[in-house]
């Protein structure tokens, strides 16, 4: 299909040879000469770090995508690692969560759950023998005064009045930190490396911090806790993670990763960090902060509202791994950041769906229609294609009779030129049965339309000798008297503006107020009531894709629509 095909200048940013021979990006181009190379014995051992802190969204995709399938590519494995070291935000519910939506992706960690939490021991005995080695010093300064010190890129900063302590003091002062002899915010401790490097991440970072909130997996018993630079990159080498593959915000961390790692690394095995550019998608955010805002203030329906960027969220609204998986594959991998076009991600799950979403018929704003000389109580059963991208999906029967609905937009009394669906003596065919002639309209007293008279040629019926005669219209119908009533959804962009967070002043201010319009009284054909479970994708004819809600009930069938059939990127890139 013309709309379908898809120039591939118009990936977003694919930075110019960032696609090597043999279809490998910059990372699996790394990944490639290390393991040609020999290093860490020819192992590839990677890991996806998420801290239990949200739901994953579409951004995290990119980075499972990479870290798992990368692993896959080379015949190597990937670790789940759970990065569960601040116990203030943490919660078992986003664990299971972020489980169940790597699987939903496809991808599996087998034998290889961690978590950073595991290593507190190991990572705790690190920091005492840096303390003992005159490497790392407690801190009394409040965080404001640390910062104070801390210089800007051109100014350096200032030591510290506690940084010359001696080692035993030191390590005195970080056990009763972890005692809870100490409140919260009074101390740290901090690696002694150097106030004036060039390197603001090299001015004596912190390596731990006094928290009080019990975890949810060790409990009370630390009350002291690693930051992120501390922990990330000795889990990684305690797991034996050889490419710990992260986004271009922590480049500048990566001195500080390689700095820690060496206090454990020998010749043999060292774990590398390489960067990607993040995911970030037009009309939505993606900071997992301001995620749990929506959440929290009911801005949205929870995590999983199919207007949320969130794998949960598009999963409900009908997206299927295969489109999220096309959809990183085409906006690619590269150093450059960019801000990428939802209008392509609908592409993605729109060609999906258009080779795998099921055909049926729903009228979604139905007006009565009466073919007045067809037989009362005649039903015909018409036989339609289930879907005709695929010769094997067979066809389902659909019942047809004199009182049928039709969708009001395709009724015009007066039309314009160009309309070619049906008006007064006007002929156009029903879908997959007759052609039929208008030959006017019931109106109620206030002159609203309440019904479209119209006679059907029945030497038309489709499939049958005489079916070839050609008019220029074609309209979907539901029969009336089998048909049944469903909820549909209809979703806008949940944000307003394109890119709400380049926008000053509250993101939540920039939402998109008519981002939901429920509609009932949606009429679908009975074999869609029969067929249709939570999380099946259908295509209603010329209406769009959508898919089944677990909200549906036995009485009430609930449809999210998932992408409209108008390829809005198709149409962009050919300009
Ligand atoms: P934060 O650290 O602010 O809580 P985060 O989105 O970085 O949020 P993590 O749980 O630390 O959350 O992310 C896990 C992994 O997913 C990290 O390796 C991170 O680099 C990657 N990731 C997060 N957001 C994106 C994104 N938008 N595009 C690509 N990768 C991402
Ligand atoms: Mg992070």
């Amino acid at each position: 299909m013309e709309e379908n095909k898809i120039p591939t200048e118009t990936n977003d940013n694919i930075e110019p040879g960032s696609e090597m021979a043999g279809g490998l990006n910059f990372v699996e181009q790394f990944i490639k000469e290390d393991l040609a190379a020999g290093k860490n014995g020819g192992r590839l051992n990677t890991r996806f770090p998420p801290e239990p802190n949200g739901y994953l969204h579409i951004g995290h995709a990119k980075a499972i995508i990479m870290d798992f399938g990368a692993a896959e590519k080379f015949g190597g494995t990937c670790n789940l690692r759970f990065d569960d070291t601040n116990p203030q935000k943490e919660d078992t519910e986003y664990v299971n969560a972020i489980m169940e939506d790597i699987h939903w992706l496809g991808y599996d960690w087998e034998d290889r759950l961690y978590y950073a939490s595991d290593y507190f021991p190991k990572l705790y005995a690190l920091a005492e023998r840096m303390i003992k080695e005159g490497k790392a010093y407690v801190d009394e300064q409040t965080s404001e005064q640390i910062a104070a010190q801390k210089g800007t890129p051109t100014v350096p900063g200032q030591n510290s009045p506690y940084r010359d302590r001696s080692p035993e003091e030191n390590l005195d002062l970080f056990h009763r930190m972890n005692n809870g002899e100490f409140p919260e915010g009074s101390m740290v401790l901090r690696a002694k490396i150097d106030m004036a490097s060039d390197n603001m991440h090299f001015r004596d970072p912190i390596m731990y911090r006094i928290i009080f909130t019990p975890h949810w997996r060790t409990g009370e018993k630390w009350k002291v806790y690693p930051m992120y630079d501390f922990a990330h990159g000795q889990s990684d080498y305690f797991e034996g993670v050889t490419h710990s593959i992260c986004t271009l915000e922590f480049v500048p961390h990566r001195p500080l990763y390689e700095y820690f790692v060496q206090e454990l690394a020998d010749d043999t095995y060292c774990p590398r960090q390489i960067e990607f550019n993040r995911l970030n998608l037009t009309y939505t955010v993606m900071s997992k902060r301001k995620l749990l805002q929506l959440v929290q203030e009911n801005l949205v329906n929870g995590w999983d509202d199919p207007r949320m960027p969130t794998l949960c969220g598009l999963r409900r609204r009908g997206y299927t791994p295969a489109s999220i998986k096309d959809f990183v594959n085409r906006i690619g991998y590269t150093k450059y950041e960019a801000l990428n076009h939802i209008e392509l991600l609908e592409h993605s799950v729109r060609e999906d769906l258009n080779k795998h979403a099921t055909r049926v018929s729903v009228v979604q704003n139905p007006v009565k229609l009466v073919l007045t000389n067809y037989p009362e109580d005649k039903v015909e059963l018409m036989s339609m294609d289930n879907n005709p991208e695929d010769p094997q999906s067979g066809s389902h029967q659909m019942p047809f009779g004199r009182e049928l609905w039709i969708e009001r937009e395709d009724f015009m009394e007066n039309p314009p030129k160009k309309f070619f669906r049906l008006s007064p003596d006007k002929e156009v065919r029903l879908k997959g049965a007759y052609i039929i002639k208008c030959t006017g309209v019931k109106k109620d007293s206030e002159g609203n339309i309440e019904e479209i008279h119209a006679t059907y040629d029945p030497e038309t019926r489709s499939g049958l000798p005489g079916a070839d005669r050609k008019v220029k219209g074609t309209l979907h119908w539901v029969n009336v008297s089998t048909a049944i009533d469903a909820e549909v959804r209809d979703y806008d962009r949940l944000f307003a503006v394109e890119n709400p967070s380049a926008k000053e002043g509250d993101f939540r201010d920039l939402l998109n107020p008519d981002s939901l319009k429920v509609r009932t009284g949606v009429k679908i054909e009975p074999w869609l009531a029969e067929q249709a479970k939570p999380g099946d994708h259908f295509q209603f004819q010329r209406l769009g894709y959508y898919t089944v809600d677990p909200d549906s009930t036995d009485g009430l069938i609930v449809f999210n629509k998932t992408i409209g059939l108008k390829d809005t990127w198709a149409k962009q890139s050919k300009k």
